[in-house]
């Protein structure tokens, strides 16, 4: 099977003008770059909603936030779960900002599809086939972050998946892939970027934090992520990264946050 057989609807061959994926009020694709920015993971009801009101302040467009944290080992925070999903929900109404959170089991769509407005599918789960047929029954906007060891053909295979469901609101995201360095976390592949935009009419975003693994990297990484055309960036952000229970050493504070904001939105608009 030829790549136009096997993901046709992501193709550009089926749709050859930029799809906008909109959200309420907010856009992601189209020109103006999307700025997802939150913890790592939802921690406590002071944690999210200070987080969510400086991210607001700095101009983010989308709070994101774990509530289920798919952790590479069993002992680790495993997130605050529905308790998490509620305070996110609540940081979001406070402050206007929709929410981006990850699903990890089909058992929670309903839930999801009632509280949250982007629906995150983690690197993990990127070839949960069912879970994504499941997703593709929604008409929910589902952000699908590239697999730790996925091609660009294998990514827009999965988009596919949601798609022929029925489900079109689909956002790509680039997160760094598995490579044999080790000093970044992952390698970050902006030429991904380029491929997918060349194969896919879908709009692509960045996630600088995950790619690198190191806080100091993300501010030019975003940058680089808008140089070569991404439609959004997604940020760590979080107010003591020193004491994050998941994902500290890649956060960035609200401080460098907002430096960064003056900078992507000065150079775009
Ligand atoms: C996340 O965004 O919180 C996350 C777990 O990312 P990834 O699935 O890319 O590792
Ligand atoms: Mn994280």
């Amino acid at each position: 099977m030829n790549t136009q057989q096997s993901y046709r609807l992501s193709n550009r061959m089926s749709h050859m003008d930029n799809s906008v994926i909109r959200v309420g009020d907010k856009a992601i694709g189209g020109g103006r770059l999307a700025v997802i920015a939150g913890p790592c993971s939802v921690e406590s009801k002071e944690q999210i909603l200070e987080l969510a009101k400086n991210v607001k302040e700095c101009g983010a467009d989308f709070l994101r936030g774990g509530a289920f944290k798919p952790r590479s080992s069993p002992y680790s925070f495993q997130g605050m779960k529905l308790e998490g999903l509620e305070l996110l929900k609540q940081a979001g109404k406070e402050t206007g900002l929709p929410i981006v959170t990850e699903i990890m089991s089909a058992d929670m769509i309903g839930r999801f599809v009632e509280d949250v407005d982007v629906i995150q599918v983690g690197a993990r789960n990127m070839q949960n086939f069912e879970l994504l047929k499941e997703l593709g029954k929604t008409t929910k906007p589902i952000l699908l972050k590239r697999g730790l060891s996925a091609t660009v053909d294998e990514l827009l295979m999965s988009a596919e998946y949601i798609m022929s469901e029925g489900n079109s609101n689909v956002i790509l995201c680039e997160r760094g892939i598995r490579t044999f360095e080790t000093y970044t976390r992952n390698t970050l592949d902006l030429s991904a970027v380029l491929a997918i935009k060349k194969l896919s009419h879908l709009p692509v975003i960045v996630d600088p934090s995950h790619a690198a693994g190191l806080w100091w990297m993300v501010e030019p990484l975003a940058k680089a992520a808008v140089a070569v055309g991404a439609d959004g960036i997604m940020i760590e952000v979080h107010n003591d990264p020193a004491n994050a229970k998941c994902d500290g050493q890649q956060s960035i504070k609200p401080e460098r946050f907002k430096s960064l904001m003056d900078v992507l939105r000065k150079d775009i608009s």
